[in-house]
């Protein structure tokens, strides 16, 4: 199974058994005049925007199912029949660009896809060649694996299971077979514009800016700046805990970061976790990264293993910033000496 989705999985596998039903995937907020966050209910653990303009809707990442997708298109209907003209890709991850046939199947071929030219080339050699592997493999281990779980009416103590812990792998179960069936339907929707470093859209009353800023959480991270509402959606360079640093360069991401926050705004739509006011988020991340990288340099000048420099590392002074602290900071730290060490491979 592609590594990305050994780690979305579990997670999406636990929330998804949280689904409330059709057209609930999300709480919608209020953010600027025309503008939504759509934040992910547990079930579906990423977010969209939409900015509802003079003649049309944009949309800003299309989550792990067409399914969600279509949920935010009924939630985007509740508020204006304007059509969504664009829909824009953060960056080339499963749970941000799958549901994108959602948008062409409902408004037609005149929805434009932009992202990133990097984010492109990677949903053609990864994204895509993610979805065959879920299909064939991925998803159906993970059922066997929780029908196995299910059977053995134990816990992994040895303990008899527990009514609600049965209740809820039930319920993983259940996403995860209902999640297989979507990923048979799911044809992978390209990018239709790419570009460099940035794309503005002048539409009447309000200007979008779509800024690539350098490398970061992928090689191809965008985020979309209106200026004159202030508001910075971050895609997953910034979210509530530590991004998913797997296919990261933390090195480079932390200037990236300084150049969010050179922008001049005062609310930031995460592509994972709540609305931010203000940039203390922002702050906190940079600090912490900073620190880690601080700290992987210092290792590796100094002629160490990764085992001895992850060892040597003493980040703790920011768990309390992050509610993933444990294991986000780990997969900083590698991702972090992968990059130092120069053995990343696009
Ligand atoms: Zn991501």
């Amino acid at each position: 199974m592609y590594r990305f989705l050994r780690v979305i999985l579990p997670l999406a596998a636990i929330a998804l058994a949280a689904i409330p039903g059709a057209a609930q995937s999300f709480d919608i907020v209020k953010v600027a005049d025309g503008v939504y966050a759509a934040i992910g209910k547990p079930g579906v653990y990423s977010n969209g925007v939409f900015v509802v303009n003079d003649d049309d809707v944009l949309v800003v990442d299309t989550h792990l199912r067409p399914s969600w997708a279509h949920d935010l298109i009924a939630e985007i209907r509740k508020i204006t029949p304007k059509p969504v003209r664009y829909v824009v890709d953060t960056h080339w991850h499963p749970d941000h660009v799958q549901g994108n046939q959602a948008y062409v199947s409902v408004f037609g071929k005149s929805v434009e896809y932009l992202a990133q030219h990097n984010t492109r080339e990677d949903i053609i050699r990864k994204g895509i060649p993610s979805v065959q592997d879920e299909l064939t493999k991925g998803v159906p281990e993970a059922i066997q694996l929780a029908e196995k779980t299910l059977s053995s009416g134990q816990d992994k103590d040895g303990k008899p299971r527990t009514p609600e812990d049965r209740t809820r792998l039930q319920e993983q179960l259940k996403s995860l077979k209902s999640y297989l069936e979507e990923l048979k339907q799911i044809q992978i929707t390209l990018p239709t514009i790419t570009f460099d470093r940035s794309l503005i859209l002048h539409k009447p009353g309000r200007d979008i800016h779509v800024y690539y800023l350098g490398k970061g959480h992928t090689r191809g991270d965008v985020v979309v700046y209106l200026p004159k509402e202030k508001v910075l959606m971050t895609g997953d360079l910034l979210t509530n805990g530590i991004p998913f640093a797997r296919d990261s360069y933390p090195v480079e991401w932390v200037s990236t970061l300084e150049a969010l926050g050179a922008l001049d705004w005062t609310q930031a739509i995460p592509g994972h976790g709540g609305v931010q006011q203000g940039k203390s988020q922002l702050e906190k991340l940079i600090a912490f990264m900073k620190d880690a990288m601080a700290g992987v340099q210092a290792a590796a000048a100094k002629g160490m293993t990764l085992d001895q420099a992850k060892a040597a590392i003493d980040l703790t002074k920011h768990s309390a910033s992050f509610p993933n602290f444990k294991n986000g900071s780990v997969a900083m730290v590698e991702r972090a000496w992968a990059e130092v060490i120069g053995k990343i491979q696009d």
